[in-house]
């Protein structure tokens, strides 16, 4: 079983000379879900030893920019090289048109006939915690909790068929429900846009601190905690200490193109 989680980028909305938009690809043998689509899709997943072309699905969590204006490129290139095998594309239900308008510009819709639309919807998902799957492939299980953010936005949980699990929040407040839907989670990647001393900021633009990552991780029994979608000023040593006052396993800031092996 060669399941792996990659850190393809780690920044917030505004990138720094060493963190690109957050993305995240969960590595399956040799094919992947690449979570998010920030700039150079392609590109990334090469970097870190992935097949594009072995893709076997994307998820959109929300529609804001920095997760999104990768898309025509990654698909543009798939259609290059001539994809044929179906590519099932997640995102929220509202926000489809966007990326459908996003794609048009290039007439990609179109054009890569392999692409399926799937929205996903607030009705379809499990409850907290929840067992209904809306995607699986080989015992791996892709699960999706609304969150708090502003758009509609979902956080992404991954089980593997070894048991391991890693959960992504995803832009997003602290939701209370993310400790079940992410309970003894391997790895619990949540966002912490800034330190606990501007949470106020934090609550006004959707997004969480450190130390809220941090209560959630500690709430559900996760066994490490990575926090990622740093605030372009952010002290990434900062944000780790922080999150370790509330958060008792180990705690990192990962760097772009981290690999973290899981069963
Ligand atoms: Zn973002
Ligand atoms: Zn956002």
């Amino acid at each position: 079983m060669n399941a792996s989680l990659v850190i393809l980028g780690s920044s917030g909305a505004v990138q720094t000379a060493h963190r690109d938009n957050v993305a995240l690809a969960f590595r399956m043998e040799e094919s992947s879900v690449l979570v998010d689509c920030p700039g150079s899709p392609f590109l990334k997943l090469r970097r870190a030893g992935l097949d594009p072309m072995l893709l076997r699905a994307l998820v959109i969590t929300h529609a804001h920019p920095d997760h999104i204006y990768g898309l025509p490129s990654l698909i543009h290139h798939l259609w290059m090289l001539d994809r044929q095998e179906p590519l099932p594309l997640f995102a929220p239900e509202p926000e489809m048109g966007k990326l459908r308008g996003l794609l048009d510009v290039f007439d990609l819709s179109r054009r890569a006939g392999f692409l399926e639309m799937h929205p996903l919807t607030a009705d379809a998902l499990p409850t907290a915690g929840g067992s209904r799957p809306f995607w699986e492939h080989a015992g791996h299980r892709l699960s999706a909790l609304s969150s708090d953010h502003g758009p509609p936005a979902f956080a992404i949980r991954w089980d593997t068929p070894g048991g391991a699990r890693v959960v992504y929040s995803s832009d997003t407040r602290p939701v209370e429900a993310m400790a079940s839907f992410g309970r003894d989670a391997t790895l619990f990647v949540h966002e912490a846009t800034f330190l606990e001393a501007e949470a106020v900021r934090a609550k006004e633009g959707g997004h969480s601190t450190a130390a809220q990552a941090a209560r959630l991780a500690t709430l559900a029994g996760a066994h490490r905690l990575l926090l990622v979608h740093l605030e372009y000023r952010a002290d990434a040593a900062q944000l780790v200490e922080e999150a370790r006052r509330e958060f008792a396993g180990p705690v990192e800031v990962p760097d772009d193109g981290a690999i973290y092996a899981v069963e």
